[in-house]
């Protein structure tokens, strides 16, 4: 499986070089690994950053606290979760392609500049790298049933259909709380 893994990546760097985006090129994005990660984790992926570029330091203030951060590594060490290789080719590739994104210069967030190359690869790559992904969405495209976990109560908001899933029933949910979509109010279902 890993083999698979290390064969999809590879195509991935391949198809960035063609749009100017060599991430072989070590002054750049520094060294990446990437292997299959078998804990149970319901993200698709993660990327761990490593030997921080002193440089790219920058230094932010919250009140009296400050918090030292730093945008570009030399090291990254990219880890796929073993379910998503049960996934259609293209989610995998998008998966992968997700996580080189974080490996670029201030792209260890999902902000202004992740968007930037998601949008530049999605553009002219045909991917369909996004911030979060959908769990649900891309087990169905991959023809693979998807078990929602069970509980024992459903409420649904009365407005908006927002359903949300309890093992126990707190009666004061009722009166208390309004649905965090749309402000309706939740009934129980059956
Ligand atoms: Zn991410
Ligand atoms: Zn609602």
């Amino acid at each position: 499986m890993e083999k698979d893994l290390i064969k999809l990546y590879d195509e991935c760097v391949n198809e960035l070089k063609t749009i100017g985006l060599d991430i072989k090129n070590k002054e750049i994005v520094g060294d990446i690994d990437i292997k299959l990660s078998s804990r149970a984790s319901k993200r698709y992926g993660c990327c761990k950053q490593e030997e921080p570029d002193k440089s790219s330091k920058i230094v932010e203030r919250h009140g009296y606290r400050r918090i030292i951060k730093y945008e570009k590594f030399k090291k990254h060490h990219i880890e796929v979760s073993k379910w998503v290789m049960n996934l259609n080719e293209d989610i995998i590739k998008n998966t992968i392609m997700h996580e080189i994104i974080h490996c670029f210069p201030y792209c260890n967030n999902h902000g202004q500049e992740f968007k930037k190359y998601a949008n530049y690869i999605n553009q002219k790559l045909g991917y369909n790298v996004t911030r979060t992904g959908n769990v649900k969405e891309d087990y169905e495209k991959s023809n693979i049933p998807y078990k929602e976990k069970e509980y024992k109560y459903k409420i649904i908001c009365e407005n908006c259909g927002q359903e949300i899933y309890r093992n126990r029933l707190n009666r004061n949910l009722f009166k208390r709380y309004r649905c965090g979509k749309c402000g309706g109010k939740l009934k129980l279902s059956n």
